[in-house]
């Protein structure tokens, strides 16, 4: 059956939106409810990609729909001119969360944390009559799509149509400890990197290589940034992925799934980095209103509610047993990657945009990078039996006819 509610939509949005997105994936959702989507084709889809990280208790969350109809109702915006109670609220929690950090600064999305990271970082030095300016990032990061952050991103499809680029930038292999001891000098400024790249293939970095990081750091003065836009908020089966290489880092950024998918974007840093900003050094319309934040808390709250941190954990490793098995039995599978509900999967084919087609046939949604790797980033609510299913469905993909004979 013909889907016209979808077809008069792509002509609306194909005649009026900007080009950036080219041909999006045909489907148009009406309605969410737990870890499945509807769509106007009248279909179920099972969201193993939660809006790229964002729908952390995936849809219509009780608490989290009553909390932001409840702060509407009361106050949704008045500006950053006044104190704002959930505004406070949240930068506590979220400095609890952090084990080290002290002060928080909100913006509005992982671009804009991470744009206010990097000024911070010239700022601090600017105040300690030190100026440096050298940024040090890491090869096939992603950090976003400012100007600034494009040029942090170490991918020139991101920047090089947009240059002159904002200078300082420089960049190393990721995982290579020799590249970063001799990249990182007394006059770096930062080194900002992601401790999983999620745009690129889900890559872990190695326990040394950030041990070797942390130690460049600490040799010269450098400031590090973390950038965990996509591995926060427990998504790897801690609250913040640095946990798990016992570190502290001096700056971390956070978003996607802080505000349960209302925008919000936030920066936490060590006290003594934190005075690099003086009233007037930085600022925002947006950041922290009242409505993200209280949106924000309800995620929070139901983080404790419903233990999500340690349940990306176990439905983390519980999912890469199953691919594990997946696997063996196929052989189709080359590696699986990542950390806790963070999973990138490499095929041995170069099918990657066949199999998330036959997915999306099937009623899931996930994400490919590349030709090769399959990207899921399940809400943290996801259930042992929603996993067998999707796998069970994932081996027919996988031996279908139609996909295996592709040719390299
Ligand atoms: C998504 C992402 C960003 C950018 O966040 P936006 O909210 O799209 O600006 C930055 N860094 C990482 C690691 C991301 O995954």
């Amino acid at each position: 059956m013909e889907d016209l509610i979808l077809k008069e939509i792509i002509e609306q949005d194909e005649k009026y939106y900007m080009n950036t997105f080219g041909k999006r994936t045909p489907v148009c959702f009406t309605h969410g409810e737990g870890i499945f989507l509807y769509g106007t084709d009248k279909k179920k889809y099972m969201d193993m990609i939660g809006g790229i990280a964002v729908n952390v208790l995936g849809h219509n969350n009780k608490r989290l729909v009553d909390a932001i109809a409840s702060q509407a109702a009361k106050l949704i915006h008045c500006s950053n001119l006044y104190y704002i109670k959930p505004q406070a609220e949240l930068a506590e929690k979220i400095v609890c969360l952090s084990k080290g950090l002290t002060k928080v600064f909100f913006a509005n999305s992982g671009a804009e944390a991470n744009e206010a990271a990097i000024k911070l970082a010239r700022g601090y030095f600017e105040k300690k009559n030190d100026p440096r300016v050298k940024f040090i990032t890491a090869i096939n990061s992603f950090h976003g799509r400012t100007l600034a952050t494009i040029t942090a991103t170490g991918q020139e499809k991101y920047n090089k149509q947009f240059r002159p680029l904002p200078p300082g930038f420089s960049y190393v292999p990721y995982n290579d400890i020799k590249a970063i001891k001799d990249a990182v000098d007394s006059d770096t400024c930062a080194v900002m990197l992601e401790l999983i790249q999620g745009e690129s293939g889900i890559i872990s970095a190695t326990k040394e290589y950030i041990d070797a990081v942390v130690e460049c750091c600490k040799k010269t003065g450098a400031l590090l940034i973390i950038d965990e836009v996509q591995t926060g908020m427990g998504r790897t089966g801690s609250f913040f992925a640095y946990e798990q290489y016992n570190i502290v880092p001096d700056m971390v950024s956070l978003a996607k799934g802080l505000g349960g998918g209302v925008p919000i974007g936030v920066l936490i840093a060590k006290d003594s980095v934190a005075n690099g900003f003086v009233p007037g050094d930085h600022g925002t319309t947006f950041g922290g209103n009242p409505l993200a934040c209280a949106a924000a808390l309800a995620v929070l709250d139901e983080y404790d509610q419903k233990h999500l941190v340690e349940a990306a954990k176990s439905m983390g490793d519980y999912f890469k047993d199953a691919l594990g098995a997946i696997r063996e039995k196929t052989g189709l599978i080359k590696e699986i990657r990542g950390k806790g509900l963070m999973i990138g999967i490499e095929l041995v084919n170069p099918n990657a945009v066949k199999v998330k087609e036959r997915f999306l046939e099937k009623g899931y949604l996930v994400n490919s990078i590349g030709s090769n790797v399959i990207r899921l980033l399940p809400p943290l609510i996801l259930q042992k039996d929603d996993i067998d299913i999707f796998c069970k469905d994932f081996v027919e993909i996988l031996t279908d006819n139609l996909i295996t004979p592709d040719k390299q």
